[in-house]
């Protein structure tokens, strides 16, 4: 029922056709429609007779297991009511009548108007829109976060190019744990060798704030090599439910967050680690050597263990989901959207998972010394932005103690997180980011489906260029 699905995406106020997002009393209406389908059941929750008052609503697809809740705050509800305009329901290029809001519209003519295509038509989006069309846009209407984007070519996918389209039954290619940890090891020390190197040939050392822009600037340069290599890899292995739907683009009413979502991400993290572990006197090559290993691997495992409980407690609190619900707004991610989030989760996934790692990590005597934080930072951001990439494969996230974790089907692959975008909103499931450790412990894992055991192609490996 691809059809009857994309008038539930309109629902869940993502991908609305032209991106005009009705009022709340039209959300209940269309609801109504789609429960006489028989389709579906519809269960708003909250008070359903007054949907200003309601809090979320659930749609439950008859014979699939697919359900999706959607979460109405105040907030979104207000914002929703500024627009009276209701989308058109020419959908894929199909005759309107086909729809169940075909009823809908023979009700109330007049409330049916032409929608626009453009972003950049006057009426504002919604601030939960998911359209993304900024880049065929006309460039006059760009502002500096657009040119950057594109200047620095950080785009998830090149629309000129394909994108292989598989079915769910074929076979995921499985990518080898060493491609990625060549490659985050050889980017991550590259910073370091010149570092060295300046020490070394100058005799000087590198105070705190030029050693901080200039990480900075490493970290950045990374992150975004990393999204040009990704690009490359979908266009080549596809991307996971690419049978179902397109990934999600950096959407229009968010490509200023996008920006600084990075800068901030970048840079609190690394003023943390500057102000709590940096000694200028220290060279890199001084790095506690025999330590870094075990560093590397519980720095992912404990961070983990932090994230999964502050992650699972946006879940499961009501209070808190609010901050949550933003990075939630996608249900196919991109590796650009990884730190697409409210400033409250920001902070948190910023600032406060890594410092509560930092101290548990100090606490039973490990070092910690600034460069190698430096490189357990490189590993966990590598993993975020992998781990919202999408990409059909078979791949875990890279760690030293990968091959531990694997003993106990710990392991987390690209579509664990993928699964809790396209399935989860409030209840949900795989709520680890680096592990699948602390989900197998408390219960919370989620069946995989392409990645499933039987599935995954373990002869025609896929690979991670370094560059
Ligand atoms: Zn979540
Ligand atoms: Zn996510």
């Amino acid at each position: 029922m691809p059809e009857n699905r994309r008038i539930l995406e309109w629902i869940s106020l993502k991908d609305a056709p032209n991106g005009v997002i009705p009022n709340s009393d039209e959300i209940f209406a269309v609801l109504q429609e789609i429960q006489k389908l028989q389709e579906c059941t519809g269960v708003a929750r909250g008070r359903p007779q007054e949907l200003r008052n309601i809090e979320w609503l659930i749609i439950e697809w008859r014979g699939s297991r697919d359900r999706e809740e959607f979460y109405l705050d105040p907030a979104t509800i207000s914002s929703l009511e500024k627009f009276s305009v209701l989308p058109r329901w020419h959908i894929d290029g199909k005759d309107p009548v086909e729809y169940p809001s075909a009823a809908l519209k023979a009700q109330t003519p007049a409330m049916w108007k032409e929608g626009t295509s453009s972003v950049m038509d006057s009426k504002p989006l919604s601030k939960d829109s998911m359209q993304s069309t900024w880049r065929t846009a006309p460039r006059s209407e760009w502002n500096i976060s657009h040119y950057l984007l594109d200047a620095l070519n950080a785009h998830p996918i090149d629309l000129n190019k394909e994108i292989p389209v598989h079915g769910k039954d074929e076979k995921v290619p499985y990518m080898p744990q060493w491609y990625l940890q060549r490659w985050v090891l050889f980017y991550s020390a590259l910073p370091l060798l010149l570092h060295e190197t300046y020490m070394a040939l100058t005799g000087r050392t590198i105070g705190p704030i030029t050693a901080f822009n200039f990480y900075f600037f490493a970290f950045n340069a990374i992150v975004i090599y990393q999204v040009h290599i990704l690009r490359r890899l979908g266009h080549k292995y596809g991307f996971l439910d690419g049978d179902k739907h397109a990934r999600d683009g950096v959407p229009d009413v968010g490509v200023a967050k996008v920006v600084a979502s990075l800068y901030k991400t970048t840079g609190s993290r690394l003023i943390l680690s500057i102000i709590l572990s940096y000694n200028k006197t220290q060279r890199p090559s001084q790095m506690s050597w025999i330590w870094l290993p075990l560093e590397i691997g519980l720095y992912g495992i404990v961070l983990d263990f932090w994230f999964y409980w502050y992650h699972r407690l946006m879940h499961d609190v009501s209070y808190l989901w609010k901050y949550h619900r933003t990075h939630h707004l996608t249900k196919h991610p991109n590796p650009l959207l990884a730190a697409y989030a409210d400033h409250e989760q920001e902070f948190f996934d910023m600032v406060g998972v890594p410092m509560m790692t930092y101290f548990s990590l100090k606490l039973v005597g490990l070092p910690m010394g600034f460069y190698e934080w430096w490189i357990c930072h490189e590993y966990v951001a590598f993993a975020e932005v992998f781990g919202h990439s999408g990409l059909r494969m078979h791949s875990g996230v890279p760690s030293t103690l990968g091959w531990l974790l694997q003993m106990f089907n710990a392991e987390i692959v690209i579509e664990d997180h993928d699964l809790h975008h396209r399935k989860g909103w409030r209840k949900s499931y795989n709520y680890g980011k680096q592990t699948r450790l602390w989900d197998r412990i408390f219960g919370t894992c989620m069946e995989r489906i392409e990645s499933a055991e039987g599935n995954v192609d373990y002869e025609n490996t896929a690979k991670m260029p370094l560059f």
